[in-house]
């Protein structure tokens, strides 16, 4: 039962995660379904753009693409583009396999910021975790990455059993090419056979991991949508974020909003709760007309997590069909 006495509102959308595709090269164990699936469309770029242009006008200032793998787009470069016409910080979460080709007109584009999911750096973990990813041409694609971008944040979701032994590599290898570490604590989304709760690694368990053998993290101010918490490790002389998405949630305040590729406006990774936003993609004025429903129904949602709290419980969409 609710233990809120009143709604806190949500006056704006402050950031817009857009999955561009449901599709994806990888079969991360942690994010989708082994076996047949059929990937949505994804939204058009002509409905990315009005749906922008029309947030714009509530407060968004980050839009970030994902999916899937939202470099499987062909279109990338033109939607990246089209969008910085009405925001200027434009980021894209990927798993990083096609950004040999893709890192230089993307930044051409002005696309701002880029995250690269990664979780390890040995060859045959990482084939084993993504379903037959090939781990060499990720790190071309982050090779080619740094030469366009400074600051690439490299994505790590732990898990027993497997993110333990990865650690040092994945902090020297940051070191040595300036990139910041990020874990995220693993998040029980759809029914995936393969990571349950007795997978989840506490972030704690990785801090303490950390400071023990390379010195004290000094915590640093929080920074945009405010769910990472940074600290500078000074031995090693880079940036490292916990994501602790589920033993020390995030939301007060959210004004964090996601879009799936089929289009549905998904409140939270926490709830179930979806808005169909397709049919109000085909005008600006039929889409404004919503925006108070919109952010009613967020602020809904964000009291409804207030109130009933986190247990492990599991949204029944996978990542790859939310966007992370
Ligand atoms: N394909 C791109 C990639 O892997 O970066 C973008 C989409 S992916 C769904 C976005 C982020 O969600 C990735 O950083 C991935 O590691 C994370 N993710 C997927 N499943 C997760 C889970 N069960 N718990 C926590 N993070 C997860
Ligand atoms: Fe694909 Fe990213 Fe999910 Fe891995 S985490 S399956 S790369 S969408």
């Amino acid at each position: 039962m609710s233990k809120l006495t009143y709604l806190p509102p949500v006056r704006g959308i402050g950031y817009l995660r857009i999955s561009l595709t449901d599709a994806c090269n990888f079969k991360c164990r942690y994010c989708r379904e082994y076996g047949q699936t059929s990937p949505s469309p994804g939204l058009s770029k002509e409905e990315i753009n009005l749906l922008v242009k029309v947030f714009s006008e509530y407060g968004l200032q980050t839009v970030r693409f994902t999916g899937g793998e939202p470099l499987l787009r062909n279109d990338i470069v033109d939607i990246v583009a089209s969008v910085k016409g009405y925001v200027e910080d434009v980021s894209l979460t990927t798993n990083g396999f096609f950004l040999k080709k893709f890192a230089k007109p993307l930044k051409e584009a002005g696309l701002k910021r880029l995250n690269v999911s990664l979780d390890s750096l040995n060859p045959e973990k990482f084939r084993y975790l993504t379903g037959g990813g090939d781990l060499s041409k990720v790190l071309e694609g982050l090779e080619e990455a740094k030469r366009h971008f400074g600051g690439i944040k490299i994505n790590t979701v732990a898990i027993k059993g497997f993110t333990e032994d990865e650690i040092d590599d994945l902090l020297m290898f940051c070191a040595d090419n300036g990139f910041h570490l990020r874990f995220i604590e693993l998040m029980p989304v759809g029914n995936l056979p393969f990571f349950g709760k007795d997978r989840f690694l506490p972030l704690d368990w990785v801090f303490n991991y950390i400071t023990d053998r390379y010195g004290e993290l000094i915590p640093l101010d929080r920074t945009g949508s405010g769910a990472s918490k940074d600290y500078l490790l000074p031995s090693l002389g880079i940036k490292v974020g916990f994501i602790k998405s589920v033993t020390e949630p995030f939301c007060e305040g959210c004004e964090k909003f996601r879009v799936t590729a089929d289009g549905k406006l998904h409140f939270c990774l926490r709830t179930d709760r979806e808005f169909d936003l397709k049919p109000y993609l085909r005008s600006e004025e039929k889409l404004r007309e919503i925006i108070p429903t919109l952010l009613r129904l967020k602020a809904e949602n964000n009291a409804f997590i207030e109130a009933n709290g986190f247990g492990w419980f599991a949204n029944k969409r996978t990542m790859v069909k939310i966007g992370g």
